[in-house]
């Protein structure tokens, strides 16, 4: 039988090891501040930036936050950014994106300081991450290292298959993967035999965008499936990239969605405002 792999009781077990751990650092003086900027008013936007804010307030992270008006210029957001890097009383600083088109998110990224980067998509902070040095890793990839750790399943000289090659969850997962000492093989829309592909992977990460695009054809018998995907379907119920009704019996171990990947991203975001309060301890 597969085992259901709980994403949402791995995620809460994490922030309730992280509301000890502020507990303590608070006790010593050493307290955590997340500065979370939002432009414009997109309604998935605000319900992601509202669960930011109540995972800070369930650990005891202060939060902040600045509501930009949809009009406001890749300046004045570039401006603002400069002045959360200087502010010494704000630790990590996250900017909730996608931003309008008229702002080159790439830019305000570059802007933020490394030292505050707790989204992990600094340049800076990927540079470390494929170098080995310690750094804010991208928190979908982190918290999906986190579900198999936690649920017992070995990485290392396993065959890891990604689908999808993106900066915020493809790239960052081969480097956390192959940090692991996992056989690490990217796939895209351009890789050709997809299937021939897939079917070597003990463990299968899918980050592809498409909605129940994986099937059982694509799955080696007992692998691990892991899905990032988030889709609503035609009854608009959320589901993932891969048809877990047809993938789950021939899996060992497999994330539903939604209750997988999705509760991990926050647990693992609370954990990089909690390590900027870790480093602080280390350099007292
Ligand atoms: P993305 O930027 O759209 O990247 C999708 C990747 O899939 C691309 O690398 C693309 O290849 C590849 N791809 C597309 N069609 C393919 C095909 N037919 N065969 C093989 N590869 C194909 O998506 P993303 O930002 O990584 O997100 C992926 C999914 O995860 C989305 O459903 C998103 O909503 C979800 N997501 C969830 C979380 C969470 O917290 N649960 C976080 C982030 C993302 P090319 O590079 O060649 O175009």
């Amino acid at each position: 039988m597969s085992q259901l792999i709980d994403g949402k009781q791995i995620s809460k077990q994490i922030k309730d090891e992280l509301k000890d751990e502020v507990a303590r650092l608070a006790a010593m003086g050493k307290h955590a501040c997340l500065a979370v900027v939002q432009v414009g008013n997109d309604p998935a936007s605000s319900v992601y930036v509202n669960n930011k804010k109540k995972a800070c307030a369930y650990i005891g992270i202060e939060s902040r936050s600045y509501e930009l008006p949809e009009e406001t210029t890749e300046e004045e957001l570039t401006a603002l950014v400069e002045k959360l890097n200087r502010d010494e009383g704000v630790n990590g600083i996250l900017v909730q994106l996608p931003l309008p088109s008229h702002i080159d998110e790439d830019r305000i990224i570059r802007t933020i300081s490394p030292d505050k980067d707790v989204d992990g998509f600094h340049p800076v902070s990927v540079g470390r991450l494929w170098i080995g040095e310690k750094g804010f890793l991208s928190c979908t990839p982190a918290g999906i290292i986190q579900l198999l750790k936690r649920s017992g399943i070995s990485i290392e000289g396993k065959e890891c298959v990604i689908i999808g090659r993106s900066n915020i969850v493809g790239k960052p997962m081969a480097a956390l993967l192959l940090r692991e000492n996992g056989t690490v093989t990217i796939a895209h829309s351009r890789t050709k035999n997809l299937q021939e592909i897939t079917r070597r992977a003990d463990i299968l990460i899918v980050a592809i965008g498409k909605r129940q695009f994986i099937t059982a054809d694509y799955v080696r018998e007992g692998a691990v499936v892991i899905d990032v995907g988030m889709h609503r379907d035609e009854n608009n119920h959320l589901c993932g990239d891969v048809d877990f009704a047809d993938v789950e019996p021939h899996t060992s171990a497999i994330t539903p969605v939604p209750g997988g990947v999705g509760p991990m991203t926050i647990a693992m975001l609370m954990n990089n405002c909690v390590e900027t309060i870790r480093t602080q301890e280390e350099r007292a």
